[in-house]
């Protein structure tokens, strides 16, 4: 039985049950020829039921206490790495792999959407996320136009992929517990979707769109764009609607009039 002091600093909730373990494995349909990504090993009780499932596992875990019980499981396919994911650069991260991979993690929730919009902005063989998030964030995530949740996290998903709620799961579940229920998310990766728009540049678009989310889109853009002039290309109805109320295709539509000439 490992003997661990739990690190509130590092997001640690940890999961035994081996029901919830398989079904999280079902979720993101782990098998043999799948390389997996894991962000927060923990006690390794998921990581070991990806390990019998997946070609190859590797697992990041930023707690060195961790270090002993997780190198003790002697997991064949499965390399653990001590250190911060945020600081690990996503092309070494990758290199790891021979091809494509998935990430499939309990997520520590205090870095849940930098975790996210890294991977998906920086990755190149990434083909899907299936992660453990608190179920607010979840709602975030699959939000879509008029909802109170929609947001800068909900387009950019929306951007790289189509997300889905795949399970509810009880605060229970955990230990320790956390404050919140939690959600079970998968991300298909889809790069084709918007090809020839520049993520990050679009990215910032839509930070500039919804930074005052109950102002107009007028008002968002004209103190957020340094050539403030452009946006007047727009339409006037277009203008006088708040960022919630647009889709993602008409923000794709919208960027591209105004970014058309530069
Ligand atoms: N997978 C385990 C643990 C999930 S808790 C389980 O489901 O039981 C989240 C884990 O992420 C913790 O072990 C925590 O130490 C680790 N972690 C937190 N921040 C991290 C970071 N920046 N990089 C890598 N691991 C991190």
């Amino acid at each position: 039985m490992l003997n661990h002091v739990f690190k509130k600093k590092f997001g640690q909730n940890f999961i035994s049950d081996t029901n919830l373990l398989s079904a999280i494995c079902e979720d993101a349909s782990v098998g043999k020829n799948d390389n997996v990504l894991e962000i927060g090993a923990g006690a390794g009780s998921l990581t070991v039921e990806l390990a019998k499932r997946a070609k190859m596992v590797v697992s990041y875990e930023i707690d060195k206490d961790l270090e002993s019980h997780l190198m003790s499981l002697n997991l064949p396919n499965t390399t653990f790495v001590f250190g911060d994911i945020m600081q690990a650069k996503t092309e070494e991260i990758e290199k790891q792999f021979d091809g494509e991979y998935k990430i499939i993690a309990n997520l520590p929730y205090y870095i849940t959407s930098p975790i996210i919009f890294k991977f998906l902005k920086e990755s190149k063989k990434l083909t899907s996320l299936t992660i453990m998030v608190q179920k607010e964030v979840a709602q975030r995530i699959v939000a879509t136009k008029g909802n109170g949740d929609y947001g800068v996290l909900s387009i950019m998903v929306a951007f790289y992929g189509e997300a889905k709620i795949k399970r509810i799961v009880s605060k229970n579940m955990f230990y320790p517990k956390p404050d919140v229920d939690s959600a079970l998310v998968t991300i298909n990766i889809n790069r084709d979707k918007y090809q020839g728009i520049d993520g990050e540049k679009f990215y910032e678009f839509i930070c500039k769109a919804f930074a005052m989310r109950r102002k107009t889109l007028k008002n968002n853009l004209i103190h957020g764009m340094a050539s403030a002039e452009k946006i007047f290309i727009l339409d006037e109805n277009l203008l006088k609607k708040r960022p919630e109320e647009f889709s993602i295709e008409e923000f794709v539509d919208i960027y591209l009039k105004i970014f058309k000439e530069n």
